[in-house]
């Protein structure tokens, strides 16, 4: 199996960031949100192709999620900056 990790990171940290970030406790966090910021997000990184065998991908790779936390970060407050302005839906 191949997936990009830096697309586990990105969800990990917008999950973060919506639960626990009060700036951003207004946005929308429909399916549909989520899924734009997602895809902005991803869209503004550099992909990062691992593989795995179910389960045993996140020990090994953990410490990428730090080298790459600063890129993550960045990534991911744009997107919600960007798609709380221009939501896709009414
Ligand atoms: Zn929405």
């Amino acid at each position: 199996m191949v997936l990009n990790y830096m697309e586990v990171c990105v969800k990990d940290y917008l999950e973060k960031t919506l639960n626990s970030d009060k700036n951003y406790a207004n946005i929308c966090t429909c399916p549909q949100c989520l899924d734009d910021i997602m895809a902005k997000s991803l869209n503004s990184l550099k992909p990062y192709y691992i593989t795995s065998k179910k389960g045993e991908v996140f020990a090994e790779y953990s410490s990428l999620e730090k080298q790459h936390n600063a890129e993550v970060i960045t990534a991911v407050i744009n997107a919600l900056e960007f798609v709380s302005k221009h939501k896709n839906h009414n």
